[in-house]
């Protein structure tokens, strides 16, 4: 197929340029590198090592280990589950198991970019609705279904989208779910972020609402924002008979997983003391990051930014109402401050006066000198 089909992620050449040194970065997806957990992978990682198993070759759809640990983790059985390298995998190999060429493939307007490439690389003809502030626009599927269109696959991120930022409510959830089902086409619930809930309703527990019920919805998840981008270890959820369609494209693509990647995710998942408090510590301080970004952007910015304050992930969508955030970004990186442009992650929607801040990778202080550069840059582009 024609390579360049495939659309660059504006974020990962971004990337480049945001390793300078002196630049502070706003705009990867970056797990805070403090947060990592250095030791507790370190000590898994001696442990896996006095298993023989952990440097062989291991099945495709994952370790049994890693799969039971995943499991029990997302709340299911281990049949139900398929270890992927990264959930972007996961991403690429559901688009080449449903999508022929010029098959509907629909996705929320702004658009999880590596989700759109995904699509792309299959070839699929991709329909863009307009996120609204409870998630899918399941009004206007439904219109778009009544009318004909029929795709293969609806594509959301349920929990702190990436990146408008919006969670789906349960009405949400379940109008997909029942669209699905009369329908006949899969949704792909890419939670990457579900676990980094801040709001606490007792101190204690943090109520998210339930996945997106039925047996059309595939659920994707990750170790790369709890545990560590590195491990390259994601998991897909869904019905037996997608998980063994997904099974023989693995076997094509990479044989397995790294066994011993999974089996340190495995070590760490099993251990939910552990893992509660890690998760906790992940919640508290992303929330206080966010928090100190949103105080930023209201004392630096005022009245001239639009924003939803975060209530988890790692990402706060913001407006410039009347700024061209593309342009702003040159003059941003000349005062040494990134961001992604809202154009970036835009299907057919203007977001050209959008930006996505994430407050994930900073520690708050340096949130704050970033925000006044890019105010500083704002000034200058006037
Ligand atoms: N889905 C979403 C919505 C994401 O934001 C990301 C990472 N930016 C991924 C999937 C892929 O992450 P990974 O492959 O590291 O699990």
């Amino acid at each position: 197929m024609a390579f360049n089909a495939i659309g660059g992620s504006a974020i990962r050449d971004l990337l480049k340029v945001t390793e300078q040194p002196g630049v502070l970065s706003l705009a990867g997806g970056l797990p805070a590198t403090e947060f990592i957990p250095t030791s507790a992978i370190a000590a898994a990682t001696q442990l896996v090592m006095t298993d023989d198993a952990a440097l062989q070759y291991t099945a495709s759809r994952g370790a049994a280990t890693c799969l039971r640990a995943v499991a029990a983790f997302i709340g299911g059985s281990p049949d139900e589950v398929l270890i992927t390298h990264g959930s972007q995998q996961a991403l690429s190999m559901l688009a080449h198991a449903f999508v022929d060429p010029g098959d509907v493939v629909i996705v929320d307007d702004p658009v999880y970019v590596g989700a759109r490439q995904a699509f792309q690389a299959a070839r699929a003809r991709i329909v863009a609705l307009p996120i609204t502030a409870t998630g899918t626009n399941t009004a206007h599927l439904a219109e778009l279904l009544e009318s004909g269109l029929r795709p293969r696959i609806v594509h959301t991120v349920s929990n702190f989208h990436n990146p408008s930022g919006v969670t789906a409510d349960p009405d949400t959830r379940q109008a997909l779910a029942d669209l699905a089902q009369q329908y006949g086409f899969w949704i792909i619930d890419d939670d990457p972020y579900g676990c980094l809930r801040f709001s606490a309703d007792d101190g204690r527990r943090r109520i998210a609402p339930d996945p997106i019920p039925g047996d059309r919805a595939i659920r994707l998840g990750s170790a790369s924002k709890i545990l560590a981008p590195a491990l390259r270890v994601g998991w897909l959820q869904g019905p037996t008979g997608v998980i063994d369609v997904v099974e023989r494209l693995k076997q094509s693509a990479d044989l397995c997983g790294s066994t011993f990647s999974q089996l340190v995710v495995a070590q760490l998942l099993s251990d939910t003391q552990w893992l509660d408090e890690h998760i906790r510590t992940l919640c508290v301080e992303y929330g206080a990051r966010a928090a100190e970004l949103v105080k930023s952007l209201h004392r630096h910015l005022g009245d001239g930014v639009e924003l939803t304050v975060p209530s988890g992930g790692m990402f706060c969508w913001a407006r410039l109402p009347g700024i061209d955030s593309s342009a702003l970004l040159d003059a941003a990186l000349i005062e040494g401050v990134a961001f992604v442009p809202g154009a970036a992650f835009a299907v057919d929607a203007d977001f050209s006066d959008h930006l996505r801040l994430s407050f994930a990778t900073l520690p708050p202080d340096l949130l704050g000198d970033a925000i006044r550069r890019l105010a500083i840059a704002l000034d200058r582009t006037h």
